[in-house]
């Protein structure tokens, strides 16, 4: 249960004064829901204060802070306009103070007429007149309280920088001194101050770049601490040795051998699965590394021992690949492979959990429907989680509660990402890393070509389709909304029709599952000849006679996704092509990026440039299925804290691996400030 202390900081943001219906909406936008979400949404800037006695001496367009006195009211005949009171400096110059809203009787009461206030707020020039709307007001001798920098926030329609501050207060005043989490040593070295001074430094100043750092560290500690608890439990927990014999993996009849590298990630996770502690894994390796088959190797040497394995993937279209290929590359062995999904129900479900309790299923790929509490396993002792960054801690803790003794755990993902974040997002985790290409890859080559050239790119997409080949046409991101994604899809896919007839065929998240499915077959069978989608085709899918595609609004994707929407081609025989379709005013920035997708082939590369455009959420994919990205940490500061958070919260585990002592239930309190909630509930106890 989360500690008393903090209750006031997960108090809701309704209770707050001054919360009326209006900002209802714009809080919702911005993500702030409770005092600790006001607390933590930082200032992104700020503007210094102007200090001066001359209006006539002040620049529009700068806040200010002056004496003024009021000396006329304006109400205005119309209920929309509205009301403004007249105020004067000391030497005759005028400036209206703006209220909007029909109530004009609180700005009266405000500011009496001939009675100085001190005026804060944006000087703006309207017209021929100076004004400043909804400006602060003190009273003179009040007037040193104002701080000379006034922070600058992150805000959302109907939302002012003047609104925000005023919640941030009333967030401040709620946020209890908390008890010191952070090692004595550390904390002197870095003379970092108490987590409370620190949060009320940075909005009172946010170019304090100590309080920053120190509100990082306690971020990137929390997610660490987290990862080593759920090591920790995991390693208490009794997993199964296994040891297949191998008769299952030498009876595979595959068309290529190996790379070193898929065999030295197998021997790895070989070596996990043997031992009395689930295996926590791993398996990075770029697009088309061959990551599917050292799955394939470590289910079979499961099954080949009398286990059972799953195999989970992100999307319902994967999932039936993954299906088709393991099907496709164990076939002539004699091993029982099922799908399930959130698609299958009645009979054909039933038919499926049966196998899986008896133990006649002995690999079973699907999607989250794997993990209901209906699915029962007779032995489960491996479980495969593919493209894990859709994925988030949660799952993989809740996947290895599922046996009475825990399974094996492995993880792939196809995002080469930066150690930094392989230690935020992966920390418990073992890592293994494909990092040499199947031989006889054909070269992918890169062009970016504005948009307005359309014809052009219909024509080079004419002539491949007629000489046989199939591609990719992959519509933009409208808006951040499906729907709009999928307008666009189906124009785009009407408008080749046009000129393609039903050779051109679609699929979005949209779509219904079964029609989704048909025109992914149809596409892996060739029957059309052009695939029109959104981003459901970004991760995984496998059709090696497609080796061109085209990405309309590429400026508008993230590097790494457009990296693995690249690596849709380039998996066959034949040399590939990937056409990058542009906007035509494009800023510096996305000049640069679309040029390095040209110029680099380099997963990791890209990883690492995308981190330093866009942030951790963006590379990791996990920006839309809202596992939180960090709040507070740059990638600064992960790079230059992660080591010490690391060793930190290693050293702390293994002092006091309960965390019982009294820097151990600091150290809760600040799971649970950062909502870690679940790898506290793996304390024993907890
Ligand atoms: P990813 O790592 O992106 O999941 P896949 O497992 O889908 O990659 O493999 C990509 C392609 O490479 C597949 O068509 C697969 O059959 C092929 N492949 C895998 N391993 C090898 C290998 N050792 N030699 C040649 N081709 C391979
Ligand atoms: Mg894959």
């Amino acid at each position: 249960m989360r500690p008393d202390i903090l209750n006031p900081l997960f108090a809701e943001i309704s209770l707050f004064k001054g919360i009326g219906p209006a900002l209802a909406r714009p809080l919702e936008r911005l993500g702030l829901a409770r005092a600790v979400d006001v607390a933590f949404h930082l200032p992104t800037s700020w503007v210094d204060r102007h200090l001066t006695d001359r209006l006539d001496m002040a620049d529009a367009g700068r806040v200010i802070g002056i004496e003024l006195t009021p000396v006329d009211y304006r109400a205005s005949s119309s209920a929309r306009a509205p009301f403004r009171v007249d105020m004067v400096d000391r030497y005759g110059n005028h400036v209206a103070l703006v209220y909007f809203g029909k109530n004009s009787g609180w700005p009266r009461k405000l500011l009496p007429l001939n009675e100085p206030k001190y005026i804060s707020g944006k000087l703006e020039a309207y017209g021929d007149m100076l004004q400043i709307v909804h400006p602060d007001v003190l009273p003179p001798e009040e007037a040193s309280t104002l701080p000379a920098r006034e922070s600058v926030y992150g805000l959302s329609e109907g939302l002012t920088n003047n609104r925000m501050r005023d919640l941030v207060a009333q967030a401040l005043t709620r946020a209890p001194d908390l008890p010191e989490w952070i090692e004595p040593s550390l904390l002197a070295r870095k003379d970092w101050p108490a987590w409370r001074e620190a949060l009320a430094r940075v909005h009172a100043d946010p170019a304090d770049a100590m309080a920053r750092a120190r509100l990082a560290y306690d971020e990137i500690f929390a997610g660490q601490l987290a990862l080593m608890l759920v090591r920790q439990s995991s390693r208490r927990r009794r997993g199964v040795p296994i040891q297949g014999d191998g008769r299952l993996r030498a009876m595979l009849k595959l068309p290529f051998a190996p790379t070193g590298a898929q065999r030295r990630a197998f021997g790895e996770i070989e070596g996990d699965m043997a031992q009395g502690t689930p295996m926590l894994r791993l398996l990075q390796g770029d697009v088309g590394s061959g990551k599917t088959l050292v799955a394939l190797m470590a289910l079979l040497n499961a099954v080949e021992a009398g286990m059972q394995g799953a195999m989970l993937a992100p999307t319902e279209i994967l999932a039936r690949q993954h299906y088709e290929t393991l099907r496709k590359m164990a076939s002539g062995l004699p091993v029982e492979i099922a799908i399930l999904t959130g698609r299958d129900k009645g009979k054909v479900r039933e038919a499926t959990l049966m196998g899986l309790a008896d133990g006649s299923i002995d690999i079973l790929v699907g999607t989250h429907a794997i993990f209901q509490e209906a699915v029962q396993y007779k032995a489960l002792g491996l479980a495969v989680i593919d493209e894990q960054h859709r994925f988030g801690v949660a799952q993989r803790m809740m996947l290895a509660s599922k046996a009475e003794r825990s399974p094996h755990l492995l993880v792939m993902t196809a995002t080469p990402i930066p150690r930094t974040l392989t230690l935020t997002y992966y920390g418990e985790m073992e890592v293994s890393r494909l990092d040499e290409m199947p031989p006889g890859r054909q070269p992918i080559q890169t062009l970016v070509m504005a948009a307005t050239r359309l014809d052009e790119v219909v024509e080079a997409l004419a002539r491949h389709v007629e000489g046989g080949g199939q591609a990719y046409w992959v519509c933009p991101l409208v808006e951040e909304s499906e729907t709009s994604d999928q307008a666009a899809a189906e124009m785009r896919a009407e408008s080749l029709r046009g000129r393609f007839g039903d050779r051109v065929g679609l699929v979005h998240g949209r779509m219904k599952g079964p029609d989704k499915d048909a025109a992914m077959e149809a596409f892996a069978a060739n029957r059309t000849q052009i695939l029109v989608a959104t981003t459901v085709i970004e991760v995984g899918v496998d059709v090696p006679n497609s080796s061109l595609i085209i990405i309309e609004g590429a400026d508008r994707f993230g590097l790494a996704q457009l990296h693995q929407l690249r690596g849709r081609v380039g998996r066959g025989d034949k040399p590939s092509t990937c056409l990058l379709l542009r906007g035509n005013a494009l800023g510096e920035t996305s000049r640069a990026r679309l040029a390095l997708m040209r110029e680099t082939n380099d997963g990791f590369r890209i990883a690492e440039a995308d981190l330093e455009l866009r942030g951790a959420g963006e590379v990791l994919g996990t920006r839309q299925s809202g596992e939180a990205a960090l709040k507070v940490a740059t990638p600064e500061h992960v790079a230059a804290l992660v080591d010490s958070a690391r060793d930190d919260a290693h050293l702390l585990i293994e002092r006091d691996g309960g965390l019982d002592s009294v820097r151990g239930q600091a150290a809760r309190v600040c799971l649970y400030l950062f909502e870690k909630d679940a790898a506290v509930g793996l304390l024993r106890g907890g």
